[in-house]
Order: structure tokens, then C-alpha cells, then sequence
């Protein structure tokens, strides 16, 4: 293998000064600590026990709304959201006033470390189970980027590499599947072995998390097979990150059925029907959540006052937090003009949902386990090596998961 650069480089305010060997970060989608902890305490996940006891094993703060697109968002760039601009998968566009989907580059307003690295000379790799993150994941990058859901449209001009299921040894998984992330932790493998990448971001889907809980059958084999392929990686020498985008929780009542707080009926029959409730959770996977997380924004016509809406939120039983624009911009490190005038967090078993009309819960598999909210704000954070006494210390602060490639590149002690 052809020795990779160490050349540092800066982006985005942060210095980074890569190793000259393999490096892979991994976004362990949906992955809260109960996963780890569940398949640990069964001895299913032997590669990254090791990785606790001979590296680093901590817990970081995501950034909210604890979603998907916002946090891998943010650990591409090493940035909140207020520096990155992706809010949510789904927004209200101010500027044409309809609800849209906030999965393309266009809203980025922030390089990527990982098109800094390629600049810098790293042969660089992004994959993505979802195809729905890899235009913001791949940004300006002068490398490779492709999602297990279209593995086989790749096209060395449009993503950087073809022929990639003869490359993973697997047919293109569907989304709806554990496959679709073991599917990017074996192209990462592939990637390596075959020379083809130094630098990879690595990011899976939390499919299998909404559908199980940490200590299903299911669940446990699922983190057995992701610990199988860290260990490929390890193998073949390469530092490894990890950290998850967002937590995951049960959304139920004790009788099983989701524990949702319809906002948009509530607040149109009080306030009338020019209130209207987004939900930035909301994206084409319909089976995951139904759309239902833990995390809302409140868009009010101009001549309602939010201030006494806001204290009616506040007492309601399972909503803990409700912020102005200006506050929630400043407390949650969000961009203000892509937020409604009011941000609405639920407890940690509730979530909050338009109308019922709104939501398909048949297209729901299972019981609801979602996410969005403060209750699944901390995440797993892990590196396969020591970390040095600087960041030791950085780490036993306010560790952020957008952290993570600037502790992969710079805080290990080898
Ligand atoms: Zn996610």
C-alpha cells in the first residue's frame, strides 16, 4: 500500500494534522449506548471492547434536533448546525414558503473536512447506506462517494468508483435491511485492501434500531457483524472513530401504542388554522418512524404572539422544552432562519406529530423507537487508540460527536 500523506491542513476553523496511515470514521446511525452495552455485556462485540480497554470509550453531545442529516451534518464539517445550516431533514423554505427536503448540498454552508483532506492529498472515501446524505456528505469532494441503497449506479464519473458491488462481493442491499449498513462497513474494508482509499467517513442507517431494542436477538446479531467488519478494519492497521449521529428510544405507552402529541391539532383549534407544525424528522423512509420524533418546529401567521403559546406548550405533560427563534438558535446552536418561531422538544418516551390524519402508523414496523430530542442527545464516542494528555483533558469537557475526526486525526497517542 502506498504510504498515505500527513500533510495538515485547516477547515472551518479547526486544524488537522491526519497520521500518515489509514483512518476510517464511522457513524453508528441511531447507535445509543444501550446498543454497545447490550452486545458488549454478551461478549458479541470482542473488536470494540478492545477499542474501550486499549483506546478511548466515552459519550459525546450530538447536536439537535438529534436527527440524522443534521448530525452527520456536523461531523463532516466539525461544526453545529448553526455553522453548517442543515437543520433538519425537512424544512420551511422562508424564501418560497412550501415544506422541502433539506438533503442537498445547496443548503451546506460549510466545507467538509473531507473535501479538505482530499485537497490536502488523502484518498479519500465517503459511503452512506442512505443515498439521501451522500450529496451533503460528498460535497466539492475530489474522491469517492456512493450509498449502499444505489450501490450499483455508481459511475467513476458521477461517483468517483464503478462497479462496486463486484468490488464488496454483494449484491445492492434495500434500505429497509441490516445489510444496508453492514454493506458500507464491508466497502470501507474493500476500499482499503484494495488501496483504493486512505480516509474514510463512514456512515450506516438506524433502520434496525427503530425496529429493535438494544438487547433483541435481532439488535445483538446486528452489532456482532458491524463489530466483525471494525475488526477487518483494525486488521489492516487503520485508526478507527466512532460515534453515532443520535440516540434511539422506545415512544410508547405501556400498552404499546405510540405516545404522540398531535401539535398541529392542538394549536389550529386554540389559535386557529394559520398555525403550522413541521417536522424536521420527516424523510422518504416512512417504515423507520412514520415521521414521528421528538423534535417540532412552529411556524405562527404574524399576528400571533408566541409567547403564550409557548407557556400553553410548557404545560403540557411530555413537552420539557420550548424555545423562542432567538433562544433556540443561541441555546441549540441552530440557524435562525431555518427554524420556526418556536422549537419544541418531548420527553423521552413521547414524541410530537401534525394531525393524525397526517401520520401513516401502519407503515410502522413494530413499536415506535425514535428520536430528535434531548433524550437522545448522548452518544457513544469511540477511538481505537489512546488519547493523548491534551486531548484526555478536551475529552473529559463537553465532548461533541462532531468531535470525532478532529480526535481520529489529532488526539491519539499512536
Ligand atoms: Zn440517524
Amino acid at each position: 500500500m502506498v504510504q498515505p500523506t500527513s500533510i495538515p491542513f485547516t477547515v472551518n476553523g479547526r486544524a488537522y494534522r491526519p497520521p500518515a496511515r489509514p483512518l476510517a470514521v464511522i457513524c453508528l446511525d441511531g447507535c445509543a449506548d444501550d446498543y454497545l452495552d447490550a452486545a458488549m455485556a454478551r461478549g458479541r462485540m470482542p473488536n470494540m471492547q478492545q477499542m474501550a480497554v486499549r483506546g478511548f470509550r466515552g459519550m459525546a453531545r450530538c447536536a439537535l434536533p438529534s436527527f440524522t442529516n443534521v448530525n452527520n451534518a456536523s461531523i463532516v464539517t466539525g461544526l453545529p448546525p448553526a455553522g453548517h445550516g442543515i437543520s433538519g431533514n425537512f424544512f420551511l423554505d422562508p424564501e418560497t414558503g412550501e415544506e422541502v427536503m433539506m438533503n442537498s448540498a445547496r443548503y451546506l454552508r460549510a466545507e467538509t473536512i473531507l473535501a479538505a483532506a482530499a485537497r490536502a492529498g488523502r484518498r479519500v472515501a465517503i459511503v452512506t447506506a442512505k443515498d439521501k446524505l451522500r450529496e451533503i456528505l460528498s460535497h466539492r469532494l475530489e474522491g469517492i462517494g456512493f450509498s449502499a441503497e444505489q450501490a450499483d449506479q455508481a459511475t467513476a464519473a458521477t461517483h468517483g468508483i464503478s462497479e462496486v458491488e463486484a468490488l464488496v462481493g454483494q449484491a445492492t442491499p434495500t434500505i429497509y435491511s441490516a445489510e444496508a449498513s453492514l454493506f458500507v462497513l464491508r466497502a470501507g474494508v474493500a476500499l482499503v485492501e484494495k488501496g483504493l482509499a486512505d480516509c474514510l467517513y463512514l456512515s450506516l442507517t438506524d433502520y434496525m434500531q427503530h425496529r429493535y431494542a438494544p438487547d433483541a436477538p435481532e439488535a445483538l446479531d446486528f452489532h456482532a457483524a458491524i463489530d466483525g467488519e471494525i475488526g477487518r478494519l483494525l486488521a489492516l492497521g487503520v485508526r478507527v472513530g466512532a460515534t453515532a449521529d443520535h440516540g434511539m428510544n422506545a415512544k410508547q405507552k405501556p400498552d404499546g401504542a405510540p405516545n404522540i402529541i398531535y401539535l398541529e391539532s392542538l394549536l389550529r383549534e386554540e389559535w386557529g388554522p394559520g398555525v403550522r407544525v413541521i417536522l424536521p424528522i420527516t424523510d422518504p423512509y416512512v417504515a423507520h418512524h412514520g415521521a414521528l420524533g421528538s423534535f417540532a418546529v412552529i411556524h405562527l401567521p404574524d399576528a400571533l404572539p408566541s409567547a403564550p403559546i409557548a407557556r400553553r406548550l410548557m404545560g403540557l405533560d411530555g413537552i420539557t422544552e420550548v424555545y423562542d427563534r432567538e433562544t433556540a438558535a443561541r441555546k441549540l446552536e441552530l440557524p435562525a432562519d431555518r427554524i420556526g418561531d418556536l422549537v419544541v422538544l418531548s420527553a423521552r418516551d413521547v414524541v410530537l406529530g401534525r394531525t393524525p390524519d397526517y401520520h401513516d402508523l401502519a407503515a410502522l414496523e413494530g413499536g415506535l423507537r425514535s428520536h430528535g430530542g434531548r433524550y437522545e442527545e448522548m452518544v457513544p464516542f469511540l477511538l481505537s487508540k489512546p488519547l493523548s494528555a491534551e486531548y484526555g483533558a478536551r475529552a473529559a469537557g463537553d465532548l461533541r460527536n462532531f468531535d470525532i475526526f478532529e480526535f481520529t486525526l489529532n488526539g491519539c497517542r499512536s
